[in-house]
């Protein structure tokens, strides 16, 4: 022991640490109980709501190595925001221990996602003689549920949702035992103690409970059939991927069409066998986020053309949990893993509900007795730039906050209308909630003001505002409006969409001052009132100005077009040309429409009826795949899109031109912006070339990166001409890996500094992030209402 050592120990002082961050359920404790114990420094930690307090005691040089050591060897999920250190007179502890928790204090202490399986617990739960063979709750300090048992903060078992379940004997030694990988691990559990599973067939009867449950889901599983598993945030809809009937079958009945499903494999050489894995790949596929992993699937896969049809990637993830690891051995094929909902509701998180819910669906539900404290979908990633870049943030990363530079008042943000998350800023984190998903559906309506109320309660916070989007239709505009009704003291900001996507871009980079965003996505209200898209904002956190956008064009049908991209083909068609269509246009809209359906729309156009103006960039995405012949119709919003960044031929270096206009006078680039307006991006060229090309048969490949390049092209001459260094690219299109990579390496290649998303994704899961640092600014600036 150092503490035997011949120093001198000097006058005995007492040390006391706080320190703050990801310090709660990681093993934080138990390291500091080892170190004290291992330099002999009696005192006490505790975990209070806002971190981990420690006091140590003893001669000054060892207090020293204490703090340093702190520091250096901190458990590896810990994430430490701050140690502040205070010197105080000796109190004269006689040994080292752990103390209870403290409840008082604001709620600070960062709450942690929940982690995967680690290698020990897997290793253990496949060993054959441990106690703990084939359980599927084993967990230790570092690895298992947080955020999804949690039910309050501090962090410890009776504020979890493993409560209910007593310790015996053998878990609590562990629990209590300072040396053991156990201890202090608050949802630790085994066969005698913990959570137990069982196979229920639809109508809720049970088939089989404990291990045999698990070997009969697998063999239905193998049989074709669909079973629901309760897992970590709430239930996954599970069959064989190989089974083109089964997966068939599973769409029909959960009113999916065309999205892909993600998968679920038994480990990294299984993920191999369908997938390309390149070694960054296999390192986030193996991390303790475990997310889904978009990659380039193999050229012979043996998975159902079902599961992702016409996509050139698949969607797979490593179990997480033992329970899934358990049910992948048993199965040895891999699985179909999707959120255990009906079309685009929140994720079923309750067995009971799920009966209800999933009923029709599932023929057979595998459960446990372990409550989910909360809804966390699966988060879905991809690697863009030799990086991983999330485009659906929850499980593994929720409710990490975004650290801002500057304290922010407490502001709710509630969030844009699809995919939707809230953000609740407290000093100088935001806390990103997890995926709640579209606001169409009452299910996703409640679990919106669940996710609310358990923020509000979770971090004991009471916000002074309350920041929106400026659609004033948004069921989360509605509803921010309606609580600010019914407490005056509340302050409203509205936030333009595209600017909280900007500012979202600006936060998670770290970054301050004025940036050019290029924010391009496929519908945000605009402050003109029309459906903005494709913009160019000049700007920070405060404020921004319009400098160039798309030029503008009327989508017949207004949102209907969303669901049609050959209406979006229309509406450019007709602002291009009007009733002198060429002969190439007459051809293409003779391919998308039948003569009635044709005239009625253009009637429409004629008389300026619910078409709506807008400068959308995912729309202009839309009507260039309809032209050249990829989906007509969709199933969701960006699909034509995704079918045209596929079709891309890669090695393509042309692009169609697109003018750049300044006001109305069409004087081509301008050298700086200046008072006369912003900038038109003209695409009637660009749309005249897919004509052309479309009509001469260049093929669709050639096309398609042409567009891709124009845009890229287009993009750089307005960043050259607002001539700002700094240019941050958010929004739904910069989900599209081709534009979002030609795009970064041509500003870069211009001189310019590239922002780009990471861990909040470029779509409208970032937006509430955005709207919470716009908000402050505004109320800082004297703004709201
Ligand atoms: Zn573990
Ligand atoms: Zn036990
Ligand atoms: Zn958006």
């Amino acid at each position: 022991m150092e503490a035997t050592s011949s120093e001198h120990p000097g006058p005995a002082l007492r040390l006391r640490l706080e320190v703050r961050g990801a310090v709660q359920g990681v093993g934080f404790r138990p390291f500091v109980f080892r170190l004290a114990e291992e330099l002999a420094l009696p005192g006490w930690v505790l975990n209070d709501a806002r971190g981990v307090f420690i006091e140590v005691e003893g001669p000054r040089v060892r207090l020293d190595r204490f703090r340093e050591r702190v520091v250096a060897e901190r458990p590896p999920r810990s994430i430490v925001q701050s140690i502040e250190a205070a010197w105080l007179p000796p109190a004269g502890y006689g040994a080292f221990e752990i103390r209870h928790s403290d409840e008082a204090g604001a709620k600070s202490a960062l709450v942690l996602p929940d982690l995967a399986t680690c290698p020990e617990c897997l290793a253990e739960v496949l060993a054959p003689a441990q106690r703990r063979h084939h359980y599927p709750f084993t967990n230790c300090t570092n690895c298992g549920p947080r955020f999804t048992i949690l039910r309050a903060l501090p962090y410890d078992r009776p504020n979890t949702t493993m409560l209910g379940f007593v310790l015996c004997a053998a878990c609590r030694a562990e629990y209590e035992e300072p040396r053991d990988r156990r201890f202090h691990a608050q949802p630790i559990a085994c066969p005698q103690c913990g959570p137990v599973i069982a196979l229920w067939d639809a109508s809720g009867a049970g088939v089989v409970r404990g291990g045999a449950a698990l070997d009969a889901a697998a063999q239905a599983l193998g049989e074709g059939r669909v079973v629901a598993v309760k897992g970590l945030g709430g239930f996954h809809l599970m069959c064989d991927a190989r089974d083109r009937a089964a997966v068939a079958r599973l769409r029909e009945r959960k009113l999916r069409v065309g999205k892909p499903l993600a998968l679920m494999v038994r480990d990294l050489g299984q993920a191999r066998e369908l997938c390309e894995v390149p070694e960054l790949a296999a390192r986030w596929l193996e991390s303790v986020e475990a997310p889904i992993l978009l990659l380039p699937r193999r050229p012979h896969a043996p998975v159902a053309a079902e599961v992702a049809p016409g996509n050139p990637n698949l969607g797979i993830m490593l179990p997480a949990t033992p329970l899934h690891h358990l049910l992948l051995h048993a199965c040895g094929f891999p699985v179909v893993a999707t959120s255990g909902n009906l079309s685009d509701e929140p994720i079923c998180t309750n067995e009971y509900q799920a009966l209800e819910r999933l009923g029709d669906i599932a023929d057979l539900f595998l459960v446990h007795d372990r409550p989910i404290a909360r809804h966390v979908d699966d988060s879905v990633a991809w690697l863009v730039r030799g990086e991983l870049r999330l485009l659906r943030r929850a499980r593994g990363w929720a409710p990490l906050p975004v650290t801002v530079k500057h304290e922010l008042p407490a502001i709710l943000a509630v969030g844009a209308h699809l995919k939707n998350t809230v953000a609740l800023s407290v000093g100088r984190q935001v806390f990103l909630s997890q995926h709640i998903g579209d606001l169409e559906t009452e299910e996703a309506m409640k679990a919106f003001e669940r996710v609310i109320a358990d923020f509000l309660r979770l971090y004991e916070v009471s916000p002074s505002a309350i920041a929106h989007d400026l659609h004033p239709d948004y069921l989360s505009t509605r509803w921010a409006r309606a609580r600010a009704a019914e407490d005056g003291e509340l302050r409203l900001v509205g936030v333009q969409h595209h600017h909280a996507h900007l500012a979202a871009c600006l936060a998670e980079n770290g970054a301050e001052g004025r940036v050019l965003g290029v924010t391009w996505d496929g519908t945000g209200y605009g402050t003109d009132g029309t459906v903005w898209g494709g913009e160019f904002l000049l700007g920070d956190a405060a404020g921004f100005e319009r400098v160039a956008h798309l030029r503008p064009f009327r989508l017949p049908g207004g949102e209907a077009a969303i669901r049609e991209p050959r209406r979006a083909a229309l509406g450019l068609l007709w602002e291009s040309f009007g009733e002198a269509l060429p002969d190439e246009a007459v051809a293409a809209l003779g391919r998308l429409f039948d003569g009635d359906e044709l005239r009625v729309l253009v009637r429409m156009l004629e008389r300026e009826l619910n078409c709506p103006v807008t400068t959308s960039m995912g729309r202009l995405f839309d009507g260039v795949a309809a032209l050249v012949g990829l989906q007509p119709r969709v199933t969701f919003e960006g699909e034509a899109a995704m079918a045209l960044e596929w079709e891309a031929d890669p090695a393509e270096q042309g692009a169609y031109p697109v003018d750049l206009l300044v006001g109305s006078q069409g004087s081509g680039a301008p050298a700086a912006v200046g008072s006369w307006g912003p900038i038109f991006l003209d695409w009637g060229p660009l749309l005249g070339a897919v004509l052309e090309d479309t009509g001469s048969g260049v093929p669709r490949g050639i096309i398609a990166a042409r567009f891709h390049n124009a845009l890229v092209r287009a993009a750089v001459q307005v960043a050259g001409a607002v001539g700002e260094e700094r240019v941050a690219l958010s929004g739904g299109c910069f989900q599209n890996r081709l534009l979002t990579e030609r795009l970064a390496g041509a500003l870069e290649q211009a001189g310019h500094a590239v922002l780009l998303h990471r861990h909040v994704p470029p779509n409208d899961g970032g937006v509430s992030l955005g709207q919470a640092v716009v908000a402050a600014a505004q109320l800082k600036a004297g703004g709201g209402t």
